[in-house]
This record gives C-alpha cells, sequence and structure tokens, in this order.
C-alpha cells in the first residue's frame, strides 16, 4: 500500500503517520527527517538544504526532488508512506509522473484539516527525539507529554534527550511555511486537491482538532 499524508505543520500529520506505517508494515518517508539526517551528517546536500530551512523557505525542486524520488524506489516492495512531499502543484505532478514510470499505485491521500492558528500553537510545544524521530512528544499534550527526570524533561518512550527544531521557534518561519501549505494556488493545497481531482487514490480528510486517538480511530474506520 502506498499512502501520501497532507497536514499543516503541527497538525499531528508525523505522530498519526508513525502509528499507521506501523499497523500496516509501510516505510515512513519523511523528506523534513531526511534533510535533518543530511544536515546531522554534514553532507553537502544538507549544508545547501540548510540555509532554505532555518528560514522556513522550500529547498529546491531540482535538490528535493530526486532525493525524494530515489527513496520511493527504495520502498516499492514495501510500500510507503510519505509525508512532506508534495508539497507544490509542480511537486504533485513530478510525483505523479514518477509513480506512472515506476509502476507504482497511489492507493490513499489521507489529509488532516487543521485551522492555522491551532497549528501554530501546536508547533511550537513539540519536541524531538535525539533517539528515534517517531517518538511523539509535545508539551500541550498529556497523551505525548514528555516525563521529567533529573530536573529535565526526556522523551516520554526512551527517556532520549528532547530537542526543538530551530525552526518551530521561529515565528516568521512558522508562517512561512503555513503561506506554502494554505496556498491552494501552486502550493501544497493544490497539491491536495490535485490528487483529489484525479480521483484515482481514496480520499480521507480528518478534523486534526480532535485528540490523537479520535484522529487515528477516524483514520482506521475509513483506511480498512
Ligand atoms: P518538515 O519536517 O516537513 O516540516 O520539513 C522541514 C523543512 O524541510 C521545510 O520547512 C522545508 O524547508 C524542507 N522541506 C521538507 N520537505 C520539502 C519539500 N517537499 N520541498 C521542499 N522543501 C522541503
Amino acid at each position: 500500500m502506498n499512502i501520501l499524508t497532507f497536514g499543516p505543520n503541527g497538525s499531528g500529520k508525523g505522530t498519526q503517520g508513525a502509528i499507521v506505517k506501523e499497523k500496516y508494515g509501510l516505510d515512513h518517508i519523511e523528506s523534513g527527517a531526511i534533510f535533518r539526517e543530511h544536515i546531522k551528517g554534514g553532507t553537502e546536500l544538507g549544508k545547501k538544504a540548510k540555509e532554505y530551512i532555518d528560514k522556513g523557505d522550500l529547498v529546491p525542486d531540482e535538490i528535493t526532488i530526486p532525493m525524494v524520488l530515489e527513496t520511493l524506489q527504495k520502498s516499492k516492495e514495501k510500500g510507503w508512506l510519505l509525508d512532506g512531499f508534495p508539497r507544490s502543484l509542480a511537486q504533485a505532478e513530478a510525483l505523479d509522473k514518477a509513480l506512472n514510470e515506476s509502476d507504482m499505485a497511489l492507493d490513499c491521500v489521507l489529509e488532516i484539516v487543521l485551522d492555522r492558528e491551532i497549528a501554530k500553537q501546536r508547533i511550537m510545544g513539540r519536541r524531538l527525539c535525539a533517539n528515534d524521530n517517531n517518538h511523539p512528544n509535545h508539551i500541550a499534550f498529556d497523551a505525548i507529554k514528555p516525563v521529567e527526570k533529573d530536573g529535565k524533561l526526556v522523551c516520554r518512550i526512551c527517556g532520549g534527550e528532547l530537542s526543538m527544531r530551530d525552526d518551530d521557534q521561529d515565528e516568521e518561519a512558522i508562517g512561512k511555511r503555513h503561506d506554502i501549505y494554505y496556498d491552494d494556488t501552486t502550493g501544497t493545497m493544490a497539491a491536495v486537491n490535485y490528487f483529489k481531482n484525479k480521483g484515482t487514490a481514496k480520499i480521507i480528510s480528518v478534523d486534526g482538532s480532535k485528540t490523537i486517538k479520535e484522529v487515528y480511530n477516524e483514520i482506521m474506520d475509513r483506511l480498512t
């Protein structure tokens, strides 16, 4: 099964994606996480991407598109859940073309709908686990609240060290990321509409303002 996930930064898309991919044994491919790995590893791609990411701008398509398409190919047998790509109409068209050419079908588009102001508040409270990118931690949600150890907040799952993304604490960068997401002319909402209009994949739109469990149950009800 191949799934595309959409939702503004802060909608819980990563949290839900991590649970869904586990249930169906899919590879979880997150374009933002691939960039962060490159930055951590000090690669050339990472160095180029960082200047855009820190400002909340999109990394140029000539870097992003081949990087993501190559990763999808590697997960062709297992199936994938793609998060963070496509983020624009141009990326949606490139993805659609690549899927056709490589005989991969898109089974489902999962869209988490959330108001922009709520999404912003949520972004500022999330924390990243040093051991595993798929360990959700958020200071404002009881279900995924970090735990305290030796006077410090640590990952609620593995006790790993927590950090904040630089671009999550910068209101200007958050604003730019959301401008891109809610843009239905050439931005991410245009990419969502592209696949909705195409009509070949199952579309599941859920209300992201509900609790993690409610959102998950709704996704499961409609996915199966
Ligand atoms: P995310 O982890 O999805 O919030 O992505 C973090 C940052 O990585 C974004 O703000 C962009 O700078 C960059 N990025 C991630 N995915 C893409 C994409 N599909 N196209 C361009 N830039 C991206």
